[in-house]
């Protein structure tokens, strides 16, 4: 098998988002059949994953890594409110950065 598993282009579906931020919003996405990949391939959404022990395709790693710590940054420019707190906020920054390093970042 030479396969590899990716990580979606867009990572918005991963835990964090999904865990925290899904509850209060409502958002909750039904699962695609095909995605796009952080390398530019489109591939079954089965072949992707937002586990970095999972995640085998290299410029994906590297891909996820980036997002993770850009996601990071944007939650420090968020202010609390709307249902959030500032440690709210904290926690899914500290996961980004965790996520990042995990990825290889
Ligand atoms: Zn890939």
């Amino acid at each position: 098998m030479s396969l590899h598993i990716h990580v979606e282009k867009n990572l918005n579906r991963n835990a964090a988002a999904r865990g925290m931020l899904a509850a209060t919003f409502g958002l909750v996405a039904d699962s695609p059949t095909t995605v796009t990949t952080g390398c530019g391939l489109t591939v079954a959404y089965a072949m992707t994953s937002a586990q970095p022990e999972k995640v085998t395709c290299l410029p994906c790693r590297d891909h996820a890594a980036r997002w993770h710590l850009a996601a990071a940054t944007d939650m420090g420019r968020l202010a609390p409110g709307e249902g959030f707190t500032s440690r709210d906020l904290h926690a899914v920054a500290m996961h980004h950065h965790e996520q990042a390093r995990r990825f290889g970042g």
